[in-house]
């Protein structure tokens, strides 16, 4: 990676924002910028220095420094983009502008349901300013850290569980710095006076809040996200499908209720390697990676599936039953097993677990420790269960408060994005089980039923950071993977800072894109090589 702003005056630079957001919050600290160099794969950008400004002036100020001086900044919200990078900025040294001071709950509307925040808001602190307020509201939250941001998250297009899960298509009215300092409002939300700005996303002309996400155009430091009215009731449903070629049937069954509405969640199906990550780490002793025939032993001694699924049903009491009764249906033969979860079930689950293990000897504690995080996800409630999977490899036991970047999880991330048809979800399977089982890594993949018509599939590549040799063999394993998976025509809803150069395959668009990052950017200062190439920005694979 080339230092795009190799030789400059770091300190003159360092003591003009320093006078601006205070000497405390302009960081050029070893040990601060260290930690903000590691991502959870290898990296060599280097960060000079960690901008933490306190309001949105200061970002503007900061910003229009960043010009005079020519010095690129890297904004994050809470830097916890792990698997893609974490806060490594795409091109070394770069500013570190960490918007976490920047929290501020600015409005809320419970009858309309919609919250506006500030980028430093994160998931944790939305869950608890709606317990706080007695909403009768859901949020969304995604499988990642309750610390993370829903700015952050939503500027890469994640999503989670719930029928808002598709984070950017439930965000409008975006406030954001230009490159140049200057504020600007997406949406109703930048007309004078305008009512609609939190509910309406176009405003009138065209439509400018895609051109915030996955891009390095300006700085977000508002957003509104919508939110979920509670359902009268709810109920989760679980899959197990434990035959080989059972995966196509399933979704080619489940297209027809994501597509009429019968399920508005985003279905999540695993393989058993994805299941076995999630519920413990690598089994020592076994030979690396599991082989398929391995899995099947395992599968059946943790009385786990090859696929597993879980979604929910959220309506009125007569609307669940309805779809529980459709879902029966269409999964007639092609689930070993399907199983409805709702409050009732699990509190008498909790509560006479004892008697249960009295009777059946059967201990369900295990059991509820697991689906506790999958079922709350569903219903928007965010949980740090999930970080566990990061330290599949290592050898330490999780800790209370994990951390991959500290404890050197080695995590690289593809997500392709695929038509919801049998036929693709089994054939993206099928290549990178295949690819990644060659490079010894166990294949830990989802897929997502994310909107009424495509899937999104989630690989993960995890592996020990501290083992010799390891980081590199991972990174050719990624390059290997995502270069075919582009060449069949999968390509990712997300990448990462070692794969930005996706977007060079298309000429044009990319020379659309170079256009509007000059006029808006032109010194280039906004997080250089983000999505939009640069002419040798250090977009180079690996
Ligand atoms: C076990 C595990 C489970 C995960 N599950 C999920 C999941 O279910 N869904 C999912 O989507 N992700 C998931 N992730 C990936 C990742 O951790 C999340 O997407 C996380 O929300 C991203 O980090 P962040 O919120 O700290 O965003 P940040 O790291 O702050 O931001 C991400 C990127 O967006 C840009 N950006 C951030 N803020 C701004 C801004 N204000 N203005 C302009 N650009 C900005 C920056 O380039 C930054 O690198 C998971 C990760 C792990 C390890």
């Amino acid at each position: 990676m080339r230092d795009n702003m190799g030789d400059h005056d770091v300190s003159g630079a360092l003591q003009e924002w320093a006078r601006v957001i205070g000497p405390d919050f302009a960081i050029s600290d070893r040990a601060a910028r260290a930690a903000a160099e590691t991502a959870t794969f290898q990296t060599s950008q280097r960060i000079p220095v960690i901008l933490r400004p306190g309001t949105p002036q200061e970002v503007c100020e900061v910003v229009r420094i960043a010009n005079r001086r020519r010095f690129a900044l890297y904004p994050v919200s809470s830097g916890k983009n792990w698997g893609y990078g974490s806060s490594v900025p795409v091109t070394g040294g770069c500013a570190l502008l960490d918007l976490s001071r920047l929290n501020r709950i600015t409005a809320f509307n419970e009858r309309l349901g919609y919250v506006t925040v500030q980028p430093g808001v994160t998931q944790q602190d939305l869950f608890d300013y709606l317990k706080l307020n007695h909403s009768k509201l859901w949020m969304d939250a995604t499988g990642s850290s309750p610390a993370c941001s829903l700015i952050g998250n939503a500027m890469e297009r994640g999503f989670g569980h719930t029928p808002y899960g598709d984070h950017f298509s439930n965000v409008c009215g975006l406030e954001v710095i230009l490159p140049t300092g200057d504020i600007v409002h997406t949406g109703y939300a930048g007309l004078p006076g305008a009512k609609a700005g939190p509910v309406y996303r176009w405003g009138v002309g065209p439509s400018l809040d895609g051109l915030f996400s996955q891009s390095n155009l300006g700085i977000v430091i508002g957003m509104t996200v919508w939110l979920m009215p509670a359902p009268e009731y709810f109920q989760s449903f679980f899959i197990q499908c434990d035959r080989e070629d059972g995966l196509a049937p399933l979704v080619d069954a489940l297209r027809p209720l994501r597509m009429n509405g019968t399920l508005r969640s985003a279905v999540h199906i695993g393989n058993d390697y994805k299941v076995l990550a999630g519920i413990g780490q690598f089994p020592w002793g076994e030979q690396m990676p599991l082989s398929p025939e391995r899995m099947k032993v395992l599968r059946r001694q943790g009385k786990f599936a090859r696929w597993s699924g879980s979604g929910a049903l959220y309506g009125t009491r007569a609307q669940v039953a309805e779809a529980r009764r459709l879902l029966r249906k269409a999964l007639a033969g092609k689930a070993d097993k399907l199983q409805f979860l709702d409050d009732r079930v699990l509190s008498l689950a909790s509560r006479f677990k004892g008697a249960y293990k009295a009777v059946t000897r059967l201990d369900l504690t295990r059991t509820l420790q697991l689906l506790r995080p999958v079922y709350g996800l569903l219903k928007g409630v965010p949980t740090s269960d999930t970080l566990g999977s990061t330290y599949w490899r290592k050898h330490m036991a999780i800790p209370d408060d994990p951390d991959p970047d500290r404890d050197r999880c080695g995590l690289l991330w593809t997500a392709p994005v695929a038509p919801m048809e049998g036929s693709a979800a089994q054939a993206l399977i099928a290549m990178s089980e295949q690819k990644l089982l060659a490079h010894g890594f166990e294949p830990q993949i989802s897929l997502t039923l994310l909107t009424e018509r495509s899937l999104a599939c989630v690989i993960s590549i995890t592996y020990d950071r501290e083992v010799p040799g390891e980081d590199d063999r991972a990174m050719a394993a990624y390059v290997d993977l995502q270069t075919q998976l582009e060449r069949e025509g999968y390509y990712s809803y997300r990448l990462g800072i070692a794969g930005m150069q996706t977007l060079n395959s298309n000429p044009v668009y990319s020379a659309l894109l170079r256009t509007l990052k000059s006029a808006l950017d032109p010194a280039n200062v906004i997080a250089p090589g983000r999505y939009i190439p640069t002419k040798g920005s250090g977009a180079a694979r690996g």
